[in-house]
């Protein structure tokens, strides 16, 4: 998986590295630039799959799902 920073008071996004790597990156950019505080609108961006996309995620959520429905039936059955 790789990260990158985004600074939103500079407006710049640097490109993709490990999150080791990314956190120096914000580490510096913060005492070079910002005077070592936090800057607004900085954010870390990964390039993981979304949860659409990761077919174990969509099995446990249909899991979650499917025992959510069941204890619904259960209500009505037990009328609870
Ligand atoms: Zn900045």
């Amino acid at each position: 998986m790789a990260w990158r920073y985004r600074c939103g008071t500079c407006n710049t996004t640097w490109g993709w590295m490990s999150k080791t790597n990314a956190s120096d990156l914000r580490d510096r950019h913060r005492d070079q630039r910002h005077g070592g505080g936090t800057p607004d609108g900085e954010e870390f961006i990964s390039n993981a799959a979304s949860a659409t996309d990761d077919p174990q995620t969509l099995i446990v959520f249909g899991a979650l799902l499917g025992l959510g429905a069941l204890a619904w039936i259960w209500q009505q059955i037990t009328g609870t």
